[in-house]
């Protein structure tokens, strides 16, 4: 008889957990899934990317019928907006993609799916509705949940997190959005582009605190042109709710006490690791209120138990989550020791202009402090961008003393997709004259890429050196025209 029940043991069905369940179980390994709610899929499928992704595409429509001008067309009123109707659109692209990601499918390609709260009951096994289950192996794949401070005031009121914001019954007329990272940002300019009165207020001097701080700024700039009201620096002293309004007390960047007022408040002020209820302690299991210790082959201090995903408190993405469920199959089943690597790990926030990076920003290498040069192409003298209106923005690379590229950041349309050739050139060592020499089809926004790898040769390749030793072999004579001195 097998020691233990199944060869893998996983607690979470979202984007993590589904990695590890559908690669383990097709490799033979006799795997179980167990998830708490009554589907799969996870907070990217119905509290994160997809809804928030589906709501900015229409957030994105409206404010287009509202510009039509700037295309030259004619001036529409587009009457406002019925937020149950783009809550409905919401709930149906979920119903689709939910689809890819039913216990059908997981159970056709072999892993067990179980829904219920799983605990820890010893190192090997877990309880289940009263049923002891044990595993070779396990992945703790809970996930992360919004992090309410104990802001005096918050508990009483009701308050929106990402778990509401999608299914709102109507559009807040003004939303104050507490928190300005990509979330915030996020909801903040599609809120606001739908129609809704939009204050954002952080504590830290920048949006998206991650960011370097002139892309953040570039970005806050055209939220602020589109009526987003910013309070930076500041902090929020209490929250109140007096005749349906709420009312959010707050000490600016200059000390100064202030109030504002809201019909809503959304609640965006970081994420806490899902390890609750786990029976963690039980087992011994180490962590922190970042999330569960894992070391960079996913693995906690229980060998055989990983953690993957947002609960191990790395970073938070799909994306992330994903590639670590990759790390965890490798060393869980197929026993080789690979490592995770996030040097050239990229990210995007969806705002518009859109901000994507990877590898190091200026931010980081100054902290580290490293020396580098910075190379970057406006997006304002893009022929696509131009023709199409999405301007603002820039593609910024910093190198090394090497020439050896750091890092690269996108400001600007699409840069979420933009930024794929630089995973490409960077994580595939892709020497950045072979970008620069790179033909790119005519006109797309992608040109920007080759033109900013370009800018690094362009001074060598034209320098006067260059030019007098053309001059000497191909008796070349010099310049035919030069612009008339006034
Ligand atoms: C509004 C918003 C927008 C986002 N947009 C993006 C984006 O555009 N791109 C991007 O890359 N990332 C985005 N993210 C982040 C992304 O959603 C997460 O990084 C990703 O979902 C993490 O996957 P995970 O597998 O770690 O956790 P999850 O997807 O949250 O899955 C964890 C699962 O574990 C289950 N679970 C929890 N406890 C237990 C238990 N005790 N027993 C059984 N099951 C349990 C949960 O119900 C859940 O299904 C966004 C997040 C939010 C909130």
């Amino acid at each position: 008889m097998a020691k233990y029940d199944y060869d893998m043991g996983i607690i979470g069905g979202g984007a993590a957990g589904l990695t590890v369940a559908s690669g383990a179980a097709q490799l033979g390994a006799k795997t179980l899934l167990v998830e708490k709610e009554a589907s799969l899929g996870g907070d990217c499928l119905h509290f994160g990317c997809v809804p928030s992704k589906t709501l900015i595409r229409s957030a994105h429509v409206y404010h287009l019928m509202c510009n039509t001008q700037r295309f030259g067309l004619p001036k529409i009123d587009a009457p406002p907006v019925d937020f149950k109707q783009i809550a409905a659109r919401i709930r149906q692209v979920i119903e689709t993609i939910q689809h890819h990601d039913s216990e059908e499918r997981f159970c056709g390609s072999g892993a067990r799916v179980e829904f219920g709260i799983a605990e820890f009951v010893d190192e090997h096994s877990i309880a289940l509705d009263g049923v002891r289950i044990s595993a070779k192996n396990w992945l703790i794949a809970t996930g992360s949940s919004p992090a309410v401070p104990p802001i005096p005031g918050l508990q009483e009121i009701d308050y929106l997190t990402n778990k509401e914001i999608f299914s709102l019954d109507s559009l807040p007329q003004a939303l104050l959005v507490l928190g300005a990272g990509p979330i915030g940002i996020e909801m903040a300019q599609a809120f606001n582009r739908l129609g809704a009165e939009v204050t954002v207020v952080d504590r830290s001097d920048q949006i998206l605190g991650k960011e370097d701080k002139d892309m953040a700024g570039a970005l806050m700039s055209v939220m602020e042109n589109e009526g987003i009201q910013f309070y930076l620096g500041a902090a929020v002293e209490e929250v109140e709710e007096k005749n349906n309004t709420k009312a959010v007390k707050i000490i600016d960047e200059a000390g100064e006490s202030r109030t504002l007022a809201a019909q809503a408040i959304l609640v965006a002020m970081g994420r806490l690791p899902n390890v609750e209820d786990l029976g963690l302690e039980k087992i011994g299991i180490a962590y922190d209120h970042r999330g569960i210790t894992v070391d960079n082959r996913m693995r906690t201090n229980q060998k055989h138990i990983y953690a993957a995903g947002d609960v191990n408190g790395g970073l938070q993405f799909t994306h992330a989550a994903g590639y670590e469920g990759g790390i965890v199959v490798s060393n869980a089943i197929f026993h080789l020791p690979r490592k995770a690597d996030y040097t050239y790990f990229p990210w995007c926030t969806y705002s518009d202009p859109e901000l994507a990076s990877i590898g190091m920003n200026e931010k980081t290498l100054q902290s580290k402090g490293i020396a580098y040069t910075v190379w970057d192409e406006d997006f304002g003298d893009n022929d696509r961008s131009l023709a199409e209106d999405q301007t603002v923005g820039k593609v910024k690379m910093l190198l090394d003393s090497s020439e050896k590229p750091l890092g690269v950041q996108i400001l600007g349309p699409r840069a979420g997709d933009l930024i794929s050739e630089w995973v490409a050139t960077l994580n595939g060592k892709v020497k950045l004259a072979t970008l620069a020499g790179a033909v790119h089809p005519y006109p797309t926004v992608g040109e920007i890429n080759k033109k900013v790898a370009g800018n690094l040769f362009a001074p060598k390749i034209f320098s006067p050196k260059v030019q007098k030793g053309l001059k000497f072999f191909f008796q070349l004579k010099g310049r035919a025209c030069s612009l008339r001195e006034s």
